[in-house]
């Protein structure tokens, strides 16, 4: 048994019985790890509140091999995103950008970008005056850092230059094709040229660094439209936290 150390993030956190936690951390050092921190809804917990969701802290545990559940032995805080957490919205963006995470899969699980990404965006979200537009940098950047970088640039059928070209989104695809390849699905979806100026963008930003701009409800839905194939067909599961801000709407 070999005791490790890392910062780590917790993504998920479940109830253990009536005293204890099974949380999902994100670390700095070794991925994702699952873990029970033992008595931590108790009052009087060693970890003193600090094991909850969105937390940013400095975690301390037994590595048992071939376990699929570690212990925790220690959490201190570092971060706990006070002023995040006092809006509903954005305390609703940041657990959803907390299970993507932990829904995406990549080789190696160890991931470093992914890491500071999680913590860039939380602390964006409360200065972001578009958290929608923050959100969809979140997903593009994410993509990036696990290696499906999607293309924007050319048709994904047959690799054509897309400059100020009309085009459309294939979702079967996974990308834009141009006007001669949309045979190819005839369930590809139209796209605005401004759409995709934005998708390229947004591709290139530093979400420590937030691209601003005024996003018209179109162009908003069009790059939803597009993120959200794009991430399902990565994913292959049903993010709870999307369903339920889509409930809210
Ligand atoms: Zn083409």
């Amino acid at each position: 048994m070999a005791v490790k150390k890392t910062e780590a993030i917790v993504i998920r956190s479940y109830p253990l019985g009536d005293s204890s936690k099974i949380l999902t951390f994100y670390t700095k050092e070794f991925g994702k790890v699952r873990a029970v921190a033992k008595g931590a809804k108790r009052t009087k917990s060693k970890f003193r509140g600090n094991v909850e969701l969105l937390n940013h802290g400095f975690l301390v545990f037994f590595e048992k091999p071939n376990r699929d559940l570690q212990n925790v032995n220690e959490f201190d805080l570092i971060n706990c995103f006070g002023q995040l957490k006092q809006d509903f919205d954005q305390t609703t963006y940041a657990c959803y950008c907390s299970e993507l995470v932990d829904a995406i899969e990549f080789e190696g699980g160890v991931n470093q970008g992914v890491f500071s990404l999680l913590i860039d965006t939380f602390k964006a979200l409360p200065a972001a005056k578009d958290i929608l537009l923050l959100v969809r940098t979140f997903e593009l950047c994410l993509l990036n850092e696990t290696g499906y970088m999607p293309l924007f640039s050319h048709c994904i059928s047959c690799s054509d230059l897309l400059i100020d070209t009309p085009a459309k989104f294939s979702d079967r695809l996974g990308g834009l094709i141009c006007l001669t390849c949309r045979r190819q699905d005839l369930h590809s979806v139209s796209i605005s040229l401004e759409s995709i100026k934005l998708l390229k963008t947004l591709q290139q930003t530093d979400i420590s660094v937030p691209y601003e701009a005024q996003v018209s409800p179109k162009n908003h839905q069009e790059l939803k439209t597009v993120l959200f194939s794009l991430i399902a067909n990565q994913t292959q599961k049903q993010i709870k936290s999307l369903q339920f801000i889509e409930n809210l709407k």
